[in-house]
C-alpha cells in the first residue's frame, strides 16, 4: 500500500488481532472472500432503488448480485419469498431497526407537540437491551415514547408475565425482543401471544445469535415474528451490515391495512439511506452463501458449546454467571462480588492479550462506567478452530489475572500461535 501510515495501522491490526484473545461476542471473523468482496469494485457503484427499479444506469451487475444475496438470505433461515421480503441494503443494525419504527410506528407531524409519539416497547440497555430499543439517548428515545422491560431480579431471566402486564397497560405499537447481553433462550411464541393480545407488532432483533439460528443452535424467531431484524457482523459472520425481513402474512399487518414488505423498503431508501453499498452486499452474499455449508451448522454448535465450557469453568473457580449460565455464545459475569470492578477487569485482561467488554448486570448497583460485569463470548474464538479444552484453559488464565493479579500474555501469545 502506498499510504504507509494507513498500511502501518491495517499490519499493526492484523497482529493485534491474531496475537489477543477476542472474547467479545459481537466480533468475529471473516474469511478471506468475503474480505475481497468488500474490496472489490462494486464499491464504486450507484444503485439507489431497488433491483430492476433503479435511479441510476450500468446496473445490470447490481441488479442480479442484489437478487442473488436476497435468494441466498431466505435460503439460509428456510423462508419462503412468497412469505417472508428480505432487505439487505441497511448499512448496518442501528439504521435497520430505525426503518423499522419509521415503517410501522411513524410519528405523526405535529405543531405543537400535542400529539403523542407512537410508542415502542423493549428490554433496558442495563439489563441486555440494546440502545436501538427506545434507549433516551439514542433517536429511538427521543422521536418515539419507549418503554422498557427488565429480567426478574432473583432469576435474572425474562418474566413474561411483567412483561404481558407491561404491554398491555402500555398498548405499544411495537415489542421488541433480542438482546446485547442476555445469555438464555427467548420464548418467541410467549411474545408471539403477548404482542397479539395488544395488536402490537413483533420485532425480532436476532443481532446477536443469527449465526447461531442459521446453524440451527437457537430457536428460530421466524415462526413468530412480523419483523426480524439482524446485523450481519456478528455471530453470522459476514460484513459490517444488517437485513430485515418482513412477514408478508403478517395478520397485524393486514389488520392495519400495510404492505409490509413495502412499507419496509420505502422506509429503507428513500426513508432513511440513499445508494446501497454494494460492496458490502457482495460481502453479504458471500458469508450467506457460506453460512449455508455443513461446517457453518458444526461452528454455530461448537460456539454455544464452547460458551457453556466458559461458564461452567468459571463457576467450578467461584465465579457468579449471570442467570447461572448461558444457552448461547455469551455470558456475564459478576466479578464486583469478587471486589474488582467490570472495566478495571477488562483492563487487566488486555494487558494479558484476553479481550472483553465491560457491562451492566441486571439490577446493577455500580455506574455503567464501571460496571459490575464483564461480557465473555465465543464466535471469534471458535472461528479460530478453538474448542473445550482451549476455553478450560482461557478460564484459568483469566483467573490468574483476576485472581492472582498475573500477567499471562506468554500464555496467550502461545495459544493464538497455535490458531
Ligand atoms: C449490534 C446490535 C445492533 C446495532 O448494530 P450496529 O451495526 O452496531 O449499528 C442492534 N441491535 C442489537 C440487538 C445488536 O446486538
Amino acid at each position: 500500500m502506498r499510504d504507509s501510515i494507513v498500511g502501518k495501522l491495517i499490519q499493526a491490526e492484523t497482529k493485534r488481532q491474531k496475537e489477543t484473545l477476542d472474547l467479545i461476542p459481537s466480533e468475529n471473523i471473516v474469511s478471506k472472500e468475503v474480505l475481497q468482496a468488500l474490496g472489490s469494485v462494486f464499491t464504486n457503484k450507484y444503485a439507489e432503488g431497488y433491483p430492476a427499479a433503479r435511479y441510476y444506469g450500468g446496473n445490470e451487475y447490481a441488479d442480479k448480485l442484489e437478487s442473488l444475496c436476497q435468494e441466498r438470505a431466505l435460503k439460509l433461515f428456510r423462508l419462503s419469498p412468497k412469505k417472508w421480503s428480505v432487505n439487505v441494503q441497511p448499512y448496518s443494525g442501528s439504521p435497520a431497526n430505525l426503518a423499522v419504527y419509521l415503517a410501522l410506528a411513524c410519528p405523526p407531524k405535529s405543531e405543537d407537540g400535542k400529539v403523542p409519539t407512537p410508542k415502542i416497547m423493549g428490554m433496558q440497555l442495563d439489563m441486555g437491551g440494546h440502545l436501538t430499543h427506545g434507549h433516551s439517548v439514542s433517536a429511538t428515545g427521543k422521536f418515539w415514547t419507549a418503554v422498557r422491560y427488565g429480567v426478574g431480579k432473583e432469576t435474572e431471566l425474562l418474566d413474561y408475565n411483567a412483561i404481558r402486564r407491561m404491554a398491555k397497560k402500555e398498548k405499544p405499537k411495537i415489542i421488541i425482543a433480542g438482546f446485547t447481553a442476555y445469555p438464555r433462550l427467548i420464548d418467541f411464541k410467549k411474545f408471539r401471544s403477548i404482542a397479539d393480545e395488544v395488536d402490537a407488532y413483533l420485532l425480532v432483533d436476532m443481532s446477536h445469535f443469527a449465526g447461531l439460528v442459521a446453524g440451527s443452535a437457537y430457536p428460530s424467531p421466524f415462526p413468530y415474528a412480523d419483523i426480524v431484524t439482524t446485523t450481519t457482523h456478528k455471530s453470522l459472520r459476514g460484513p459490517r451490515g444488517a437485513m430485515i425481513f418482513a412477514n408478508r402474512e403478517s395478520k397485524i399487518a393486514a389488520k392495519n391495512k400495510i404492505d409490509i414488505a413495502k412499507a419496509i423498503d420505502r422506509a429503507v431508501f428513500p426513508g432513511l439511506q440513499g445508494g446501497p453499498h454494494l460492496n458490502q452486499i457482495a460481502a453479504l452474499a458471500v458469508s450467506l452463501k457460506e453460512a449455508t455449508e455443513p461446517s457453518f451448522k458444526k461452528y454455530a454448535h461448537q460456539i454455544v458449546k464452547n460458551a457453556r465450557t466458559l461458564a461452567v469453568e468459571l463457576k467450578k473457580l467461584g465465579w457468579r454467571v449471570i442467570s447461572g449460565g448461558t444457552d448461547t455464545h455469551l455470558l456475564l459475569v459478576d466479578v464486583a462480588e469478587r471486589g474488582i470492578g467490570g472495566k478495571d477487569a477488562s483492563i487487566l485482561l488486555e494487558k494479558s492479550g484476553i479481550i472483553s467488554n465491560y457491562n451492566t448486570i441486571p439490577y446493577d448497583h455500580r455506574p455503567p462506567m464501571n460496571p459490575s460485569g464483564i461480557r465473555l463470548g465465543t464466535p471469534a474464538l471458535t472461528t479460530r478452530g478453538m474448542k473445550e479444552n482451549e476455553m478450560k484453559k482461557i478460564v484459568t488464565l483469566i483467573n490468574a489475572v483476576l485472581v492472582e493479579k498475573k500477567n499471562v500474555s506468554k500464555e496467550v501469545h502461545a495459544l493464538c500461535a497455535k490458531f
